[in-house]
């Protein structure tokens, strides 16, 4: 530890300098602030003890250059006289503490250890945060490298995917000759599953596209009525296999929206996925659909085990799953469907109680170019 003793008095240098160095510290000395300061710029010091009166300059203005050369020098003033307001000035102007001379030894050498202890710690800080923000850094590095990996190996599976499908399709409708019932159960259970992975392969692409920050949107006006009716033919045959029943309450005259089609079916999609997928067999879903003057109203109930409300915001983040273990899943839907409406400038939020179902609903502007957009 090296101390720079700072003070135009050679006698009080030498008393200071001597007892310092017998307490283990190196010593140099400096007469002048012209001198304090050359000596700051050729190295670093630990500690300066900065006499407030010196012949060539303050020493509120050494403190000031020696602060300048390394903020982590712990700064010390000696004052001859008891100055209450410089010594706060030096205080505020970053000096560590300040002592009054004649200097009661005891007392300095106590000042300077907790000065040190200080320094010690602050850059024990220093060392600690530029560690954390390398390892974050670095973190954050191989996340971007691992999303667009999944970005990447999702979108190579997703056109053989759909050719799969298509094929089967073929199959499965007679296209390509004769096929058994048996041939045909088995090859719709494989369509079935297709048809999950593509959903998958759909969710990771959407979300390393939302986490880009590449999410195009496609806009022109479409009769959400229609889409709606089209969304839930998709579902017949599940709700009839699940004995679920569909109560719908539908408003048909809501007319043209501008909004992305393909996007908000799959806002419809995952909802009323996850409907179906959490209700138990005999339950009940419902659709509701109502135009407002600007707003359309969405809101899709189940009769599932509900939302418990210390998970009410958090299943809208991503891979956040209540029962993970229980049914399938990624924990990837919500998200995606929350971001969708976001982008419309709509909102979307959850209505439950724990073990009475759920109500998922959704406010879209119908034009978001207009002024009202959001309740
Ligand atoms: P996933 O269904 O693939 O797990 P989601 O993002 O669609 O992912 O949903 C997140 C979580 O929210 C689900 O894992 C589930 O715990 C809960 N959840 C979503 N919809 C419902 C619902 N209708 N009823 C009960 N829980 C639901």
């Amino acid at each position: 530890m090296n101390i720079l003793i700072i003070d135009d008095d050679p006698n009080v240098r030498k008393t200071l300098g001597k007892i310092l160095k017998i307490k283990g510290f190196e010593i140099e000395e400096a007469g002048t602030g012209a001198e304090a300061t050359a000596s700051c710029r050729a190295k670093f010091f630990n500690l300066a003890l900065i006499d407030m009166r010196l012949p060539d300059t303050s020493g509120l203005e050494v403190l000031e250059a020696v602060r300048a050369l390394n903020e982590d020098t712990i700064a010390i003033m000696m004052t001859g006289y008891a100055s209450l307001d410089s010594s706060i000035e030096a205080m505020n102007k970053g000096a560590y503490s300040y002592i009054t001379k004649p200097a009661n030894m005891d007392e300095v050498l106590v000042v300077i250890e907790k000065g040190l202890e200080k320094q010690r710690l602050s850059l024990e800080y220093k060392r600690l945060l530029k560690e954390l923000t390398a390892a974050n850094e670095k973190l954050k590095e191989l996340d971007k490298r691992k999303s667009a990996f999944v970005a990447n190996v999702s979108h190579e599976f997703k056109n053989p995917l759909a050719t799969i499908k298509n094929a089967l399709s073929i199959i499965i409708n007679g296209l390509a000759g004769d096929t058994s019932p048996k041939q045909k159960e088995f090859l719709s259970s494989a369509k079935n599953n297709i048809e999950r992975l593509i959903r998958l392969v759909t969710d990771l692409l959407d979300i390393s596209k939302i986490e880009a920050g590449k999410m195009e949107m496609r806009m022109e006006n479409f009769d959400i009525v229609i889409l709606l009716n089209e969304v839930l033919v998709d579902y017949e045959r599940e709700l009839a296999k699940k004995e679920i029943s569909l109560k719908k309450d539908i408003q048909e005259d809501i007319g043209a929206i501008w909004a992305d089609r393909d996007k908000i079916s799959e806002v419809v999609i995952n909802l009323l996925n996850n409907a179906v997928k959490y209700t138990p067999a005999g339950g009940e879903v419902g659709i509701k659909l109502i135009g407002e003057e600007n707003e359309l109203y969405f809101e899709i109930s189940d009769t599932g085990p509900g939302i418990p409300e210390e998970y009410k915001d958090k299943i809208f983040d991503k891979f956040e799953r209540i029962t993970s273990e229980k049914t399938e899943g990624t924990g990837l839907g919500l998200p995606i469907a929350k971001d969708i409406v976001e982008l419309h400038k709509g909102r979307i939020w959850v209505e439950s109680e724990s073990g009475k179902g759920s109500r998922f609903i959704f406010v879209l502007p119908k034009d978001f170019r207009g002024k009202n957009t959001s309740r």
